[in-house]
C-alpha cells in the first residue's frame, strides 16, 4: 500500500501540530523541537513521499538498513540529517560515524572508543547523545542513572566528547511521563541540552516535559510492514 504526497503531508502536519500545541501548553517554544522521522523498515515509496514533503531529519536503527537507504541520496538531499537511534555494535562504528549526523545511542566505553577511533580516522565527528536506561531494565540499552554523572565525565575527559544530549525508551509497561521528567532531571543536572525522547504513543507526553527532539515512526508514516 502506498502513501500519497498528501497523505503523508496530512499525517505530519497533524504530528506538527499536536507537537506545537504541546509545547504552547508547557509554555515552550514549538521550533525547540525536532521532529524525528523515523524510517525504520518503511518502504522506499514512503521515504521519498516524506522527503517531497520537506521532512529532513530521519532515524534509523540499523546501520546497514540505513545506509542501503540513506548512502545514495545524500546527493539529492544536501541537508538531509540521519539519526541512528537504535543499539550500536563496536565494529559497525566506523560505517555508522561516516553515515549518520547524530548518534543517539553511545552506552559503554567500548562503544566510545570504537567511535572515536573512527571519528579520528575519518576525520567526521557526528554529534553524540548518551542513551539512559531510565527503568534499569536488564534487557535495554543504555547507562543507568545513578551511573551517569561518572560516565559522562569520563567521556569529556578520556574521549575528548562533548555530549549533546540524552535519550531514553521508557518501559512498554510503565507510564512514560515519569521517565521523561526522569531525563530532563539527569540533563539538568549534568548541564546537558538535548533530550531525544518520545514515540508515536507519547510525543505529545515528552514535549511536556521537555523533549528537544520526538522520534515519531508510524504516526507519520503509517504501520511499518511486519514482512
Ligand atoms: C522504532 C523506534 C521509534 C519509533 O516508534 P513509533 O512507535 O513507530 O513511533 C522511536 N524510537 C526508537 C528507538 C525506535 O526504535
Amino acid at each position: 500500500m502506498t502513501l500519497s504526497v498528501n497523505e503523508f503531508a496530512a499525517r505530519r502536519n497533524d504530528v506538527l501540530k499536536r507537537i506545537a500545541a504541546a509545547a504552547k501548553a508547557a509554555g515552550r517554544d514549538a521550533s525547540a523541537v525536532t521532529l524525528t522521522g523515523v524510517s525504520k523498515k518503511q518502504p522506499d515509496d514512503r521515504i521519498a513521499e516524506a522527503l517531497a514533503t520537506g521532512q529532513r531529519v530521519f532515524g534509523e536503527n540499523r546501520v546497514q538498513e540505513a545506509e542501503t537507504r540513506w548512502a545514495g541520496r545524500r546527493e539529492d538531499v544536501p541537508d538531509l540529517e540521519l539519526r541512528l537511534i537504535g543499539p550500536l555494535q563496536t565494529n559497525k562504528s566506523e560505517q555508522a560515524v561516516a553515515l549518520f549526523d547524530v548518534i543517539e545511542t553511545l552506552d559503554r566505553v567500548k562503544l566510545a572508543k570504537a567511535l572515536k577511533k573512527a571519528m579520528e580516522k575519518l576525520n567526521k565527528h557526528p554529534r553524540l547523545y548518551v542513551q539512559v536506561n531510565t527503568g534499569e531494565e536488564d534487557q535495554k540499552a543504555g547507562i543507568a542513572p545513578h551511573e551517569l554523572p561518572a560516565f559522562l565525565k569520563q567521556m569529556r575527559d578520556e574521549f575528548g566528547f562533548s555530549i549533546e544530549g540524552l535519550m531514553c525508551i521508557p518501559p512498554v509497561e510503565d507510564p512514560a511521563g515519569p521517565h521523561f521528567a526522569l531525563l530532563a532531571d539527569l540533563a539538568a543536572a549534568t548541564g546537558i541540552e538535548k533530550l531525544s525522547m518520545g514515540m508515536s504513543g507519547d510525543y505529545e507526553t515528552a514535549v511536556k516535559f521537555g523533549a528537544t527532539s520526538v522520534r515519531v515512526g508510524s504516526a507519520l508514516f503509517g504501520e511499518r510492514p511486519t514482512a
